[in-house]
């Protein structure tokens, strides 16, 4: 039996609803599929603050270390915004990302045929979509010096170096080389000297990968073409505040936002979260979609190289919206079934053994 520690961080709102499904699906496929799963709960941002004062414990972030990847739920909520900043919910988990070295982001987007009616695009746009953006997160115009802001100028600096460059597009080739060969890369080049360098270190990259077709997109064309036809892209590699903007846009055109996963890796460890908030509003009243915690879990699993486990996992989330159960943001797409968040969890586990 293969037996992994897992770092576990609940967070704040809906966080604790979402993440008690994931390990109820990560225990049931651990039966079938012969792991065991060593659970450890740290605190982070609004729950961290509370209990010591600090949005990010220097526990936790040891604790996360120490482990073989973290699952994570979300943080925040109305009760933490008055807060100095360094104090908020947002600055633990941008301090978590840093210390444990996640430089890149990966989010699919991924489209259940049985909910093609919940985009906003056509079904025929929308149907087959399977892409994938990678991310540069830790690098880029969010962090550059100088920064500055008075009342009469403000400016920050876009800048990225050799090395970042080259290990985010390393990422983004060996994603593809996983799936359908192409890498689009996403820039300012006609306007940014920082773009243009990206371009000249990503055509490097791509002579070692030479089975994946590159081409280069500039950020105001992609914006259009991820709504013209979506099904163009493959993996789509970019920067951190171009890759901030259509990651969103590119996980909005599947319809709702408790359904889709993130990966952050880089460091000694990876960190698997959904892409959503915590979500104050429904907090507290069952009401969360639970999947894109779930599958969350499932890309935690693909990164320990558990392939069996994560595809059940996948396999039985179809199987549970074909046969028509939805939580309440899905109540209006094809619903047999309403449940709450803890049937679908319920309802997941039991399918992963079939
Ligand atoms: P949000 O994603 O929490 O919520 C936006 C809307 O989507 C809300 O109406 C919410 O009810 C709904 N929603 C979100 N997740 C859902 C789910 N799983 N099932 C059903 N409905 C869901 O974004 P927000 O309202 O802008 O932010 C709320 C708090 O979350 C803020 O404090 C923000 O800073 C924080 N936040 C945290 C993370 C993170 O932990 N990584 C990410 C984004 C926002």
């Amino acid at each position: 039996m293969k037996t992994y520690n897992i770092a576990v961080i609940k967070g704040d709102g809906i966080g604790p609803e979402i993440v008690n499904e994931a390990i109820k699906v990560l225990n049931s496929v651990g039966v079938v599929e012969n792991i065991k799963f060593n659970y450890k709960e740290y605190l982070l941002g609004g729950a961290a603050y509370d209990a010591v004062g600090d949005p990010c414990p220097d526990e936790t972030i040891k604790g996360c270390l120490e482990s073989d990847a973290v699952l994570f739920g979300s943080i925040g909520g109305y009760k933490w915004e008055s807060l100095p900043k360094e104090k908020r919910p947002e600055s633990g988990l941008l301090k978590l990302r840093k210390e444990l070295g996640l430089f890149a982001n990966i989010r699919p987007a991924i489209i259940f045929d049985e909910l093609v009616n919940a985009s906003t695009l056509k079904p025929e746009i929308i149907k087959g979509v399977d892409l994938v953006v990678v991310r540069e997160l830790t690098g880029g115009i969010y962090f550059g010096e100088p920064r500055y802001k008075d009342k009469e100028k403000a400016y920050n600096t876009m800048i990225y170096t050799r090395e970042e460059v080259e290990r985010i597009a390393h990422v983004a080739f060996k994603e593809a080389m996983k799936r359908n060969k192409k890498v689009t890369s996403i820039d300012k080049a006609n306007v940014l000297e920082v773009s243009e360098f990206w371009r000249e270190i990503v055509e490097e990259i791509a002579k070692e990968y030479p089975e994946v077709e590159l081409n280069h997109m500039y950020v105001d064309n992609a914006a259009m073409q991820l709504i013209r036809n979506p099904k163009q892209f493959d993996v789509i590699l970019t920067g951190n505040i171009f890759g901030d903007i259509l990651s969103d846009e590119a996980s909005m055109i599947v319809g709702s936002i408790g359904l889709l996963p993130s990966a952050s890796i880089g460091g000694r460890v990876g960190l698997f979260e959904p892409i959503h908030g915590s979500a104050p509003d429904i907090a507290g009243e069952q009401k969360a979609n639970p999947i894109a915690t779930i599958l969350s879990a499932a890309m935690m699993l693909e990164y320990l190289n558990e392939l069996n486990a994560a595809k059940r996992i996948k396999d039985a989330i179809k199987k549970v919206l074909a046969l028509g159960y939805r939580t309440p943001d899905l109540a209006e797409f094809d619903a047999k079934e309403v449940v709450n968040t803890s049937k679908m969890g319920d309802l997941i586990a039991k399918y992963v053994k079939d």
